[in-house]
């Protein structure tokens, strides 16, 4: 039985704490794309936790937790994570790294700093962990397998045929320092024996455990809208948000996967660059407010700490990120923040030179849609914590049967709170 938790819109819709929640029933957690570039908030009984590579099964110590072959391994970041958390007395993890998994170099990273710099005001905006050098590597064919640490000769062949390529360009276009190819190869011979213990053929083990009958959860990081193919060109990630890559980057028969739970916040947030075009954004004050009472410490960057753009509930964009993703349900998160507003503004379609639709454009068309607002009555109280949805004002439940009326797909988890427990399940407490 597998489920795959991602992101109905733009990252950050609090996937992290739905792993979270439904870890608890799982026998294995996956990490299927990316790499350290965006985080979850976690917060339990150790204390809150920002992972950035480290699946969210990784506080239970009855789950097994895989960094699949599809993600974007920086062994130093996973390192100094496993030791924040077992400086924080997190009970030693079971963790697997798949031996197909590509490793992220140091010149990953600073060609992505150096781009930025020479883009200039053109720049996207990167988190500059050498994602997007990473995933362009990996498709040329100059990506390093984690594998291959255990292989000197072949180890060095690779590392030498890519550095020689870096190195032509940080000459000529960046014009700075060349990398030194025997330093590298020496780190890595020293960081393979971080990782050695937990290296393995992650493929067996997933459908052994396929085969076995055990819970599978696959979590995604960002959002469809920064899907690098069916998301906000060229605003993306280099590496697909998708459920359905899932079974790529975690090497999941397609067939397997039952149930897609896409994740949304009940307003809007994006961490991304500001030339992003973002619909329903709210600026001014009203924005800073909405920013400063977002999730759980207001809405900034778990990773970055920048400052997120924040605006009204999507359903043109949430709806295409679940229809992309085929999502089986919502998970419906932050309800609580909007406590605070007498209406509630939510985008129901677009306007594109005068044409109203409820179909999400192409980026080039997106750029100059506007937003057409249907207005909600708020319930103008504190809902933090409350997990019997019956309990809910009745203005919040209207909310959440509007939302999921126009999205299409049942909105079964409604989460009240940034703590595990803080979640009202819509219609029974199953999934
Ligand atoms: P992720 O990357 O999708 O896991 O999302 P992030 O962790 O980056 O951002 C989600 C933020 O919302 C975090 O600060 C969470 O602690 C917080 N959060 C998640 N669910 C809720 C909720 O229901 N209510 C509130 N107030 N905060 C929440």
């Amino acid at each position: 039985m597998v489920k795959a938790i991602v992101g109905a819109n733009w990252g950050d819709e609090g996937k992290g704490k739905v792993t979270d929640l439904l870890a608890e029933q799982s026998d294995l957690v996956i990490r299927f794309q990316g790499g350290a570039n965006a985080g979850h908030t976690i917060i339990n009984e150790y204390g809150r936790f920002a992972l950035h590579t480290l699946p969210s099964g990784i506080f239970y110590d009855h789950i097994t937790n895989i960094i699949g072959n599809g993600v974007a391994l920086d062994i130093q970041k996973a390192a100094a994570e496993l030791q924040e958390l077992m400086d924080a007395g997190v009970p030693a993890p079971k963790l697997l790294i798949s031996e197909r998994a590509q490793l992220l170099m140091p010149y990953h990273v600073l060609q992505d700093a150096y781009e930025e710099e020479r883009l200039g005001g053109n720049a996207f905006g990167s988190t500059k962990s050498g994602i997007a050098p990473f995933y362009s590597d990996k498709y040329a064919k100059v990506g390093i397998q984690v594998c291959d640490l255990f292989h000197d000769a072949r180890l060095k062949e690779r590392l030498e045929r890519a550095v020689e390529v870096k190195n032509i360009l940080f000459q000529n276009l960046y014009h700075k320092p060349l990398m030194d190819p025997q330093a590298l190869y020496q780190d890595l011979l020293r960081q393979r024996e971080i990782i050695r213990p937990y290296v393995g053929d992650t493929v067996a083990y997933v459908h052994d455990a396929l085969q076995a009958g055990k819970r599978i959860l696959l979590e995604g990081q960002l959002g469809a809208m920064k899907d690098p193919e069916l998301g906000i060109v060229p605003m993306t990630t280099s590496s697909h948000t998708l459920a359905g890559f899932g079974c790529v980057g975690a090497a999941i028969p397609p067939t397997a996967i039952e149930d897609v739970i896409c994740v949304s916040k009940a307003y809007s947030s994006d961490v991304g660059s500001k030339t992003e075009p973002f619909v329903s954004e709210l600026l001014g004050e009203a924005g800073d407010e909405l920013r400063r009472r977002g999730g759980d410490k207001g809405e900034f960057g778990a990773t970055t700490g920048r400052p997120r753009r924040v605006g009204w509930f999507d359903t043109v964009a949430t709806r295409y990120g679940c229809m992309i993703q085929g999502a089986t349900q919502v998970a419906l998160t932050c309800l609580d923040v909007l406590g605070y507003l007498d209406e509630i503004p939510v985008c129901t379609a677009y306007t594109i030179d005068g044409q109203v639709t409820k179909t999400f454009p192409v980026p080039a068309l997106l750029e100059r849609a506007k937003p057409v607002f249907t207005t909600l009555p708020g319930w103008k109280s504190d809902i933090r914590g409350i997990t019997d949805y019956n309990a809910l004002p009745a203005n919040a439940k209207a909310y959440v049967d509007f939302l999921e009326a126009e999205i299409g797909v049942p909105i079964r988890i409604v989460s009240t709170g940034p703590k595990r427990h803080e979640i009202a399940w819509r219609g029974g407490d199953t999934i």
